[in-house]
């Protein structure tokens, strides 16, 4: 598993903005960042309000050039418009918002459209939006209004609309920061399930450390900067050092960090084991 699907090279970017004054201000969002993702990998990319990912996020999929450095999508740099398409049939997007996303009136059109774009046929198009939505468990939804969805089933719909693109990588980028916790955990499901079963590379950008944990590995973004990476079990052991770049840990960490029991608990069922241990040994 040592191809790589998405290589950033030094990788700097900035927005145009202007100052009180109108004179030209570039926002830094990017400072030379080295990113790289294998293929079958899942990367949780973590970082405070600001710190660059959606701007990660936008170039992985060719929406963006960097101002300096290089992006490679499979060794493809998407310097025109053409490049750009090929890396958007290898790497698709979902975005925060699921109702930003939703182009049909109908859920089967909604899905059908990313494969219509690609001039796709009309019968392979049939069976790819049905075995998409078979995927994310909305096939039984497949005529109603998306709309009248809740939002976790709204963002399985968008991630449907990727599947059936047969995209070889999905970004995510916050895609359950709008969703009650069982919406999340129907994505969060959903996602699992694409990249373990299908193989599909995922990137996720998310604000809640317990979806990190699940990664593969963890990327810690701050002022535009890659700033950590490493396993879940590494990257939740720096307690300070996560805090320092305004991150908290999973509570189940937390709480063995508080009780001086030990650093790397990365769940609920680890934390149990840690306090039966440690209160089971002090008898
Ligand atoms: P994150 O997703 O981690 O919150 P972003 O990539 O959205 O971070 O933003 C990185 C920096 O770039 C921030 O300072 C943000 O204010 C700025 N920024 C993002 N998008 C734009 C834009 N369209 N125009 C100007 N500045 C932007
Ligand atoms: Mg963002």
């Amino acid at each position: 598993m040592d191809e790589k699907i998405i290589e950033f090279e030094n990788v700097t970017m900035f927005y145009d903005a202007d100052d009180e004054e109108g004179n030209k201000a570039p926002i830094p969002a990017l400072s030379n960042v080295d990113f790289s993702v294998e293929k079958g990998e899942f990367v949780a990319v973590l970082g405070h309000n600001g710190s660059g990912k959606s701007t990660l996020a936008k170039l992985c999929n060719a929406i963006y050039e960097p101002n300096s450095g290089v992006v490679r999508v499979k060794g493809i740099v998407a310097d025109d418009d053409e490049k750009a398409d090929e890396v958007r049939r290898i790497v698709g997007m979902v975005f925060q918002n699921p109702d930003n996303q939703i182009v049909a009136t109908i859920v089967e059109d909604d899905v059908a459209f990313g494969p219509e774009n690609l001039g796709v046929e009309p019968s392979e198009i049939r069976r790819r939006v049905d075995e998409a939505l078979e995927a994310v468990n909305m096939y039984k939804y497949r005529h109603r209004e998306p709309h009248k969805l809740s939002g976790g089933q709204k963002q399985r719909v968008a991630i449907a609309g990727v599947l059936a693109m047969q995209t070889e990588c999905i970004v995510l980028d916050e895609p359950t920061a709008m969703l009650d916790p069982v919406g999340r955990e129907e994505v969060m499901q959903t996602v699992h399930r694409m990249n373990k079963e299908m193989g599909i590379t995922v990137v996720l950008i998310t604000h809640f450390m317990d979806e990190a944990v699940k990664a593969d590995r963890v990327v810690v973004m701050d002022s535009g900067r890659v700033v950590m990476q490493g396993k879940p079990r590494e990257i939740f052991s720096r307690v300070e050092e996560l805090r320092s770049h305004g991150l908290d840990v999973p509570q189940s960490t937390e709480l063995c960090h508080i009780l001086g029991y030990g650093e790397g608990v990365l769940n609920v069922d680890e934390c149990v084991e840690m306090i039966t241990e440690k209160l089971g040994g002090a008898r």
